[in-house]
């Protein structure tokens, strides 16, 4: 493994979040500053098909990369575009014993609101955030 690889890959295992291509090189840049925006997304690429990442695609938005490789779903926040990961290995297991599927692999996105996002819409609080004046707050965890 390259230097350079090993660099990305710590960013990724450091990171409790899922990060994007360009996250993951902001934050590798910081350590190596000649670091080539290419460069990342190329080893990216490596590490996903080497089995060292996952990468998780959502319609619309740039892909995540994820440090858990084992299986499992994820929960997208439609609202402030946070993922979470999701585990429902009965939802597998029924497909096979059930309906006798030979399951291959299985990507599942969740569109759900976070529960953050969840105490933010309802009625009272949202009224409530409009008296203050606070500002909405969507992209927050974009960077
Ligand atoms: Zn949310
Ligand atoms: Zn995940």
């Amino acid at each position: 493994m390259t230097r350079q690889r090993a660099q990305i890959f710590q960013v990724i295992m450091e990171s409790p979040r899922h990060m994007t291509a360009d996250e993951i090189f902001e934050t590798a840049r910081v350590q190596m500053p000649g670091l080539a925006r290419a460069t990342v997304y190329r080893n990216l690429g490596l590490m996903v098909r080497d089995g060292q990442v996952r990468r998780v695609r959502i319609a619309g938005e740039p892909d995540r990369f994820d440090r858990v490789v084992e299986a499992h779903e994820h929960i997208h926040c439609p609202r402030c575009g946070s993922l979470e990961d999701l585990r429902v290995p009965w939802i597998r297991e029924r497909l096979e014993n059930e309906l006798g599927l030979k399951v291959v692999s299985m990507s599942l996105n969740v569109e759900a609101l976070c529960s953050r996002c969840a105490r933010e819409v309802s009625p009272s609080i949202c009224r409530e955030r409009e008296a203050s004046g606070l500002p909405e707050d969507q992209t927050s965890n974009m960077n």
